[in-house]
């Protein structure tokens, strides 16, 4: 079932992470430290190595793949919601390699900054919280 609430724009946070950082573990930083539970985050720049991941949705599980090399973030989209009681953010990345070849997949623990530049949305709103979804074997927004 399609479901959609009504959101708010309230406040934008603009500004660059520190270089060597983790990326998905520093914007899940900056949403609890400024209490941000609701939210749309957008960034490009560039990564030291990435790990990345794709849903093998037979199987229901993620599959992950490692990069070892310099890539550019060409866009990263993703939002934050509630999960277990905290922030929690949910970001895909498209990323560029030496040769312009583009590829991507959900954000995971391990991709390291080198270089990021991020716009974070904040909305006013409901909240949004993940849960277990029996049909896709993903946590997802249950309102
Ligand atoms: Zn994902």
């Amino acid at each position: 079932m399609t479901r959609i609430q009504q959101i708010k724009p309230d406040r934008v946070f603009m500004g660059r992470l520190k270089y060597g950082s983790d990326l998905l573990e520093e914007i899940t930083e900056i949403c609890i430290k400024e209490r941000i539970d609701l939210g749309r985050i957008s960034a490009i720049g560039a990564l030291q190595k990435a790990h990345i991941g794709f849903y093998n949705q037979k199987a229901r599980a993620y599959e992950f793949l490692q990069f070892d090399q310099p890539l550019e973030i060409t866009n990263l989209a993703g939002n934050i919601s509630f999960r277990d009681g905290k922030p929690f953010v949910h970001a895909h990345v498209t990323l560029a390699d030496d040769r312009g070849n583009a590829f991507g997949g959900h954000l995971a623990p391990g991709s390291v900054v080198f270089a990021c530049e991020i716009m974070i949305d904040i909305f006013d709103g409901p909240v949004f919280e993940r849960m277990l979804d029996e049909e896709t074997g993903l946590v997802l927004w249950k309102f």
